[in-house]
């Protein structure tokens, strides 16, 4: 199978909204009037973002919802994709089962696949997202303000949990070790939240790289410090269960994959939070206040009120951690 060949067979969905999609130089489309693009692209390069055997079905899902995920965040509506893959050799097997995952996974959020790039090189896969969004209603990282609290999605820590065992860290038990790995590898963006925030959120950011890191991106670039509790912070019952607690703390707050979504809001707007969560089936959790310290410095506190160290926050894929 040549590259033409392969891109036709696998990569080439009937052109939907687009006007032009998969084929030509260019895709061409249409932006909605009064709405701005959200444009956001992520890169899952073997042997750093996952274990070279991970499922191909997982990995084509994943590498969509990582993307995703990150339009959730600014509260766009995802529209369409770019898929750019280097593959070290055509597997006609591996590639229907990453087709299938990638296209379930546009399928549910009604993304159209509108182009890409195909290579021959170490496994790599890079997609490139566009949504669209009202003007002007972007969530962003910067609108953070003193006296909002601070509200996470979900649950903290598992993905990571599910990444230690892998990496023969630590035993789970059957049910947990089913949980977290599906937490690692079919993470769900949050993408309804995201964009039932606008308009209720002043600041927003997707946790892809340890709650604490991401967190500390919010509050360096509205100029504001925070606190969190830690007790507050949502725990999985596989992440309460794990007996290792440097390790399920270190999970919890610096743990990658998460793809849930931290965001600040005024207390006024706690009941329609709550109400939020109610209606998406999704837990939604104040863990903590922004205030007007230093901008990007935070502090952990005990249930007691006590302050704790805050350790390491997060992964940095530069800085050897
Ligand atoms: P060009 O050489 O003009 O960049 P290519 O030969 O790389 O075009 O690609 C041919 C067409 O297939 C283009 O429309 C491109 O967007 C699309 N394409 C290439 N690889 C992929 C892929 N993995 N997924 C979706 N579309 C792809
Ligand atoms: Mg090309």
């Amino acid at each position: 199978m040549n590259e033409f060949e392969l891109i036709a067979r696998y990569f080439t969905p009937p052109a939907r909204r687009a006007r032009v999609g998969v084929g030509d130089d260019c895709a061409v489309l249409a932006v909605t009037p009064g709405h701005e693009l959200a444009i956001s692209t992520d890169m899952l390069v073997a042997g750093r973002h996952f274990l070279p055997d991970t499922d191909a079905q997982a990995l084509g899902h994943k590498t969509l919802a990582v993307n995703l995920s990150d339009l959730a965040a600014c509260g766009a509506l995802p529209r369409y994709a770019l898929l750019a893959l280097a593959l070290p050799e055509v597997e006609q097997d591996w590639l229907e089962n990453f087709a299938r995952g990638f296209f379930a996974l546009a399928e549910v959020h009604e993304v159209e696949l509108i182009g890409g790039d195909t290579t021959r090189g170490p496994l790599n896969l890079c997609v490139t997202v566009l949504g669209e969004v009202p003007a002007g209603q972007a969530l962003l990282r910067s609108g953070a303000r003193p006296g909002d609290e601070i509200w996470v999605s979900g649950c903290l820590g598992d993905a990571a949990l599910g990444l230690a065992h892998l990496l023969g860290k630590r035993d789970l038990d059957a049910a947990a070790k089913e949980y977290a790995l599906a937490r690692l590898h079919r993470p769900m963006p949050r993408v309804a939240l995201g964009q039932a925030l606008r308009g209720l959120a002043h600041a927003a950011i997707d946790v892809s790289d340890g709650f604490l890191g991401d967190l500390t991106h919010i509050l360096a670039a509205s100029a504001c410090s925070a606190t969190i509790e830690l007790d507050a912070l949502p725990r999985s019952a596989a992440l309460r269960a794990c007996p290792d607690a440097t390790l399920a703390r270190d999970c919890l707050l610096a743990g990658g994959d998460d793809y849930e979504l931290c965001f600040t809001a005024a207390p006024e707007q706690d009941a329609s939070i709550v109400a939020l969560g109610a209606q998406l089936g999704l837990a939604v959790t104040r863990v903590g206040r922004v205030e007007s310290g230093q901008a990007g410095t935070l502090r952990l506190i005990d249930h007691e009120g006590r302050e704790v160290p805050v350790g390491r926050r997060g992964f940095d894929h530069f800085s050897g951690n």
